[in-house]
């Protein structure tokens, strides 16, 4: 197994400390069907505490985002990877000194998951009420860029 090199901090040039030395990574998991994504309930404990997000966290140097994201969707969610289908793979806020990658996955519903010490609970939540949860604010700042990918996704289903 390749060495995880990423765990750390960066104090980013935006004021912010982020998490991953080499940037970070998270999957949007979509039903298109029901228009909605699995998002996750994040423990009292972690940075930012209990907040919704998507799956996802630091990048290890070898790592292309989609196998980042896929590796903690499946440490997050106990999902294989083989289980969804990417489809969107090239949308990232950039800070110049830390980056982070939203990678968006086809899944049904219907998919069994089941979450670890980092989340209280996951659930799917239809896009139009995403932005009434109390969402990581990482996450929040990037959803209207991430709504516009999905819309696009959906265009070609
Ligand atoms: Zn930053």
């Amino acid at each position: 197994m390749a060495e995880r090199d990423g765990d750390g901090w960066v104090d980013c040039q935006c004021g912010a400390r982020h998490w991953g030395r080499f940037g970070a990574a998270g999957v949007v998991l979509l039903d298109p069907q029901s228009k909605s994504i699995l998002m996750q309930l994040r423990a009292e404990w972690t940075h930012g505490g209990r907040v919704w997000g998507i799956p996802g966290g630091a990048r290890d140097s070898h790592e292309t985002p989609i196998e980042s994201a896929l590796r903690e969707m499946s440490e997050e969610l106990s999902i294989h990877p083989d289980l969804v289908e990417v489809v969107h793979d090239n949308m990232w806020a950039d800070h110049a000194d830390w980056s982070y990658h939203t990678v968006i996955a086809l899944a049904s519903r219907e998919i069994e998951f089941q979450v670890n010490e980092e989340a209280e609970l996951a659930e799917w939540v239809e896009f139009a009420k995403v932005s009434e949860l109390d969402l990581h604010p990482g996450f929040a700042s990037n959803w209207s860029d991430i709504l516009n990918a999905i819309e696009d996704v959906l265009a070609k289903y």
